[in-house]
């Protein structure tokens, strides 16, 4: 099942997505064109990593990670299917990361690499926005890369895991005005989810809503302000994002 929230008439509204119907938690349909997407769930924390494509890695210049590279996205920067992503004004390298997102759906400390699929509820598609500019080994944790207000587009709904047959075997493609600009597949994660669910669970209490942004593939390249992202994951739809200026009146 898939699983939307969104602005209906002034209210947030939770409904599920029935082939290309909307409805409302009474069951009723809504007209698509009528509301405003949301995140597909309030998250608790959002994890990202860094570097879990070798290839993404090589055009970064980067070695291969001996273990998983960690980062907290801000959940102030969330925004939800064809909401703008925010150009900042005077940066001068701001890209795309097309990344399958997990989201936990039951609690765990210490969990077994063996067991960690037993905890995801879902899942959904996140662009992991970032602006090069401040990315390099003294900002690392990068999160004023990744953490401007709009750099973290999600949705437009997430998946029971039960509907997702094999997630470490989903094409990734990103889409900037029509065209291709970035494949991969989660079967090159470096880093597969039952290990990345066991490490984070190492150290810190994993909880229902909890979410982990697994990395993107290679082939990430700048965007500006007029072009339009979309990120397909096989399996879990499509989410699509514009990119304004900052300033720019909406
Ligand atoms: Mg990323």
């Amino acid at each position: 099942m898939r699983h939307a929230r969104f602005i209906h008439q002034g209210r947030i509204r939770e409904g599920i997505f029935e082939g290309d119907v909307l409805l409302d938690e009474q069951g009723s349909v809504v007209p698509i064109d009528g509301v405003t997407w949301l995140p597909p769930l309030v998250p608790r924390t959002v994890y990202g990593l860094a570097l879990n494509y070798a290839d993404h890695a090589v055009e970064l210049n980067l070695e291969k990670p001996k273990e998983p590279v960690l980062f907290i996205k801000p959940n102030s920067s969330l925004i939800g299917h064809l909401s703008p992503i925010v150009y900042p004004a005077g940066v001068s390298y701001m890209h795309y990361e097309a990344e399958l997102a997990v989201i936990i759906g039951r609690a765990g400390r210490r969990i077994r690499p063996d067991r960690a699929m037993d905890h995801v509820l879902g899942y959904t598609i996140a662009n992991d926005v970032t602006v090069r500019d401040f990315v390099g080994n003294l900002y690392r944790p990068p999160i004023r890369a990744k953490g401007f207000d709009t750099f973290g587009p999600i949705g437009p709904w997430w998946v029971d895991a039960a509907d997702v047959a094999d997630p470490h075997r989903l094409a990734i493609r990103t889409y900037v005005n029509g065209a291709v600009r970035q494949q991969g597949n989660t079967k090159d994660l470096i880093f597969r989810m039952d290990d990345i669910i066991s490490f984070i669970s190492s150290f810190a209490t994993l909880y229902p809503g909890d979410v982990i942004l697994t990395g993107t593939p290679a082939g990430i390249s700048p965007v500006t302000p007029g072009d339009v992202i979309e990120i397909e994951i096989e399996g879990i739809g499509r989410l699509k994002n514009p990119v304004v200026a900052e300033g720019a009146s909406s």
